[in-house]
């Protein structure tokens, strides 16, 4: 048999999974695992970039693990990027082989710094966030990952990765690495329900995103109070606050139980309530899987540590073999036990 082709993402450790995060992402990494050998990392390393506490990064780390098998990553292709220090080594020769104008060049440098620049009086800007891309390089290139679903977002740091292992490769005179492609599957946006111009974000407050956790209470709330038209959409066309309820409906995998509801809209007398009452039933109906999951994974909590340091130090062997390498070409010296 063939083998399978390598993807590999990774995701921060911080705080709540929203809907957004769902399905913009995560349910994508559930569904590729039945096609790709799929590697997932909770990066905390990366979380240190920005202005952080440990007591709550630590916290973070454990609530993303339980959340991401909750929503049906397998415990097997999980790390937690810490426990496999490799990354941080392979990251300081991609140093080597990255111009520090390139990093400057980063959109995502340019954002959070000047973000980071208006939230903190101190103005601290960590030689970490300027870095985090060739973090992200060695993240992906240290399990000579063939694929990388990425967002929109991170063609550009994508790019940077494919131009360090160039780089890398010509230097040493070997096609050593392969250059990962970006995975681009059709994922939708998810707008707050609070004010649809807007993407569902942890950054933007509470009201401006859906806990995939939350009680089913709140959750029909949240919907229930979703801005549907203000009166500025041009007639005819629809609004933002009803094309994302449809949208959120379609991610559900919903659209086809309510094709009367579009049917409705089309025809001018689609009723809101309507469409609430579908997309609230759909998304209680995602969450209460969920949370039963996740108290079921929280009820054995030193098991679920036990199952993720086992993961990742088998991860980590591969991480391991990369390094040994990459150091042998790098001219540097390994070390033997
Ligand atoms: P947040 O904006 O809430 O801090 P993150 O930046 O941590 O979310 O995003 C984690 C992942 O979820 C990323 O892959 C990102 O592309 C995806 N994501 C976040 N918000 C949305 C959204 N509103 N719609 C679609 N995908 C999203």
């Amino acid at each position: 048999m063939e083998k399978r082709k390598q993807v590999l993402s990774c995701i921060q450790p911080t705080g709540d999974m929203h809907f957004g995060n769902y399905f913009g992402a995560i349910k994508n990494w559930v569904d590729l695992q039945n096609t790709y050998d799929c590697i997932y990392g909770v990066v905390d390393y990366h979380a240190m970039t920005m202005p952080y506490t440990p007591k709550k990064l630590r916290e973070n780390t454990w609530e993303l693990i339980i959340n991401l098998i909750a929503t049906g990553i397998k415990p097997e292709h999980l790390f937690i990027q810490s426990l496999v220090p490799e990354h941080a080594e392979l990251c300081w020769i991609f140093n080597c082989f990255c111009s520090y104008g390139q990093l400057t060049r980063m959109t995502q440098f340019k954002d959070k710094s000047s973000h980071s620049k208006a939230e903190h009086a101190d103005d601290f800007i960590s030689a970490g966030l300027l870095d985090y891309p060739v973090l992200q390089a060695a993240d992906i290139l240290i399990y000579r990952a063939d694929y990388v679903p990425v967002g929109k977002d991170q063609v550009q740091h994508l790019e940077l990765s494919r131009n360090i292992a160039q780089r890398f490769n010509n230097q040493v005179g070997k096609e050593y690495f392969v250059l990962p492609e970006p995975l681009l599957t059709e994922i939708p946006k998810v707008m707050s329900t609070a004010d649809p111009t807007r993407k569902m974000s942890k950054s933007a407050g509470e009201k401006h995103y859906i806990n995939v956790f939350a009680e089913e209470a709140r959750i029909r709330k949240q919907i229930r109070s979703a801005v549907t038209d203000t009166g500025e959409t041009p007639s005819g066309e629809m609004s933002p606050g009803v094309t994302n309820l449809f949208s959120l409906l379609k991610a559900s995998g919903k659209m086809d139980a309510h094709a009367s509801l579009m049917a409705d809209q089309e025809a001018g007398n689609l009723r809101y309530v309507d469409l609430k009452e579908a997309v609230a039933e759909a998304l209680v109906e995602i969450s209460q899987t969920f949370r039963e999951r996740k108290e079921a994974l929280k009820a054995d909590r030193k098991a679920l540590k036990q199952q993720i340091k086992a993961s990742s130090f088998e991860i980590r062997k591969r991480a391991q073999q990369t390094v040994k390498e990459v150091k042998e070409l790098a001219g540097l010296q390994n070390v033997r036990f």
